[in-house]
């Protein structure tokens, strides 16, 4: 069944607008008492009824309130340094569905990809819809956040990792330490992880990262694609300290 967010809390009777409205009359061609999954900004849902439409928008009203809570405990978060555009998008899709809250893409050294502001932007935007349409279809009640595109160290500068806040920096060269260890010496409630692009990091970057606060991690003795990192490491932190498996 087809899944709504509504940017606001449920109701007897709700009204849809814009891009969702558009979808429900012009693409799905829905007809009144025709029935769609709705989510609010609680995470709250219900099986709601389409009951009347205007040439903007779509009434619906309330006929069961449905158990829906599918969001891990864990507040996760990808750093995700730029890949080739493809990759980039089912990073994001992937995400999405292991639970991640937000996603923050970051331009380093070795990333091929670079947006300078208006392509930044429209880059955010696509992944954000993206992201959104995953929700829907994994059955999200919260949606993921994509972070406007961030230079490394503005990044670095910004952020305040520790104990509370650890940050997971999947390190090609970290030999020792490995994920496993350091998500199970973890007591927060959170945990970011950042993975770098296809060239991997630069010597100077690891140094920073580490600097402000970043442990240096490993996922194992092979080299791992970007987007097969980020998938492994959302995973196994998933399955650590939050709801996978
Ligand atoms: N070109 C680099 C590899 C980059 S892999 C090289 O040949 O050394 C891209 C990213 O995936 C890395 O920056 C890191 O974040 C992650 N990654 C891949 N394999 C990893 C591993 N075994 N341990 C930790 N991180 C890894």
């Amino acid at each position: 069944m087809r899944r709504l967010f509504y940017k606001g809390i449920l109701a007897e009777k709700i009204i849809i607008t814009g891009q969702d409205a558009h979808h429900l009359m012009h693409v799905m061609r829905a007809k009144a008492g025709q029935q769609v999954t709705v989510v609010d900004d609680e995470g709250s849902v219900a099986l709601m009824e389409m009951t009347a439409f205007t040439a903007e928008s779509v009434e619906l009203a309330l006929k069961e309130r449905l158990e829906g809570n599918t969001e891990s405990p864990l507040e996760l978060t990808l750093v995700q340094c730029l890949l080739k555009s493809d990759k980039m998008d089912w990073i994001v899709q992937k995400a999405v569905e292991l639970g991640a809250n937000k996603i923050q893409p970051i331009a380093s050294r070795n990333c091929v990809a670079q947006y300078d502001g208006k392509k930044a932007k429209q880059r955010q935007e696509r992944w954000q819809k993206i992201a959104d349409e995953a929700a829907k279809q994994c059955g999200r009640t919260k949606l993921l956040q994509v972070e406007p595109i961030m230079g490394i160290k503005e990044f670095l500068a910004k952020s305040g990792f520790g104990e509370d806040n650890p940050l997971y920096f999947c390190y090609e060269n970290e030999e020792q330490k490995t994920i496993k260890e350091a998500l199970q010496a973890s007591k927060a409630k959170n945990a970011s992880v950042l993975i770098g692009p296809e060239g991997g990091f630069t010597l100077d970057e690891a140094k920073a990262i580490e600097e402000a606060g970043g442990q240096s991690v490993t996922l194992g003795p092979r080299i791992l694609r970007a987007e097969t990192a980020a998938i492994a490491s959302l995973s196994v932190i998933q399955y650590e300290l939050g709801d996978l498996g």
